[in-house]
């Protein structure tokens, strides 16, 4: 019968998913992950951690593709189910399949990214300058229709003044600490992209090659490995 299983831990054998010694709350058999027909399956096999999907503990559970599977903590040790599977010797078909899986990934992570990048630079806009705007319109309405003196024009202009200042200052922190978010958020979409845009069977990157470009090839650039779509 073909192997559907792998083990994984600190100390399983060579042909299962072994964890770096450093990761202490990994346990030495900590868990199962299982290829079935319909799906990728992990169980938990009564580790001292635990295993997490999406930062819920599971005892056994299916995974999707976009799941975040971590073991040892809800955010201890990431574990790379593609990477994880490619211990599973991979039929021609399953390749080939799992080639055009890459489609989606390819496509939602492009969409996805360009989404973040122009919010990014609407936030930016709106956040530095608003405020500002704003404040300075409210200045000179009070210019026209409240001051009618010249010491009161003064103290209104030197106040909407300063205040300008400290709404530039706020501004711009403001603006910064949500940029500052946006980039983590991107940055985890990039970590997440390129550990699932890979040959199936070689794990080499294709970050950098279009989906079109990939399928054109008909073949991994890095193994060679031929797949039919
Ligand atoms: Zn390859």
């Amino acid at each position: 019968m073909e192997k559907n299983e792998i083990l994984i831990g600190r100390q399983v054998d060579k042909g299962d998913f072994i964890v770096e010694e450093k990761y202490k709350s990994v346990g030495r058999l900590h868990a199962k992950i299982t290829l079935k027909a319909n799906g990728v399956y992990i169980e938990d096999l009564d580790s001292l951690h635990g295993t997490y999907i999406n930062g819920s503990r599971v005892r056994s559970k299916k995974i999707n593709r976009s799941d975040v599977v971590s073991l040892g903590g809800p955010d201890y040790y990431l574990l790379n189910i593609n990477e994880v599977l490619r211990k599973l010797p991979l039929s021609d078909e399953e390749f080939s399949l799992k080639v055009s899986e890459l489609k989606d990934i390819y496509n939602d992570y492009q969409s996805e990214s360009n989404r973040l990048q122009s919010k990014m630079q609407e936030d930016m806009m709106t956040k530095r300058m608003l405020p500002t705007i704003l404040l300075g319109a409210v200045t000179t309405l009070a210019t026209i229709f409240v001051g009618h003196d010249s010491e009161t024009k003064t103290i209104i202009a030197i106040g909407g003044a300063i205040l300008s200042i400290l709404m530039f200052v706020l501004a711009t922190k403001w603006a910064s600490k949500s940029s500052r978010e946006m980039k983590e958020k991107l940055n985890r979409l990039n970590e997440k992209f390129e550990l699932d845009y890979v040959c199936p069977a070689c794990g080499a990157p294709y970050r950098g090659k279009s989906w079109e470009f990939v399928r054109r090839s008909g073949k991994c650039p890095a193994c060679k490995r031929e797949f039919h779509l």
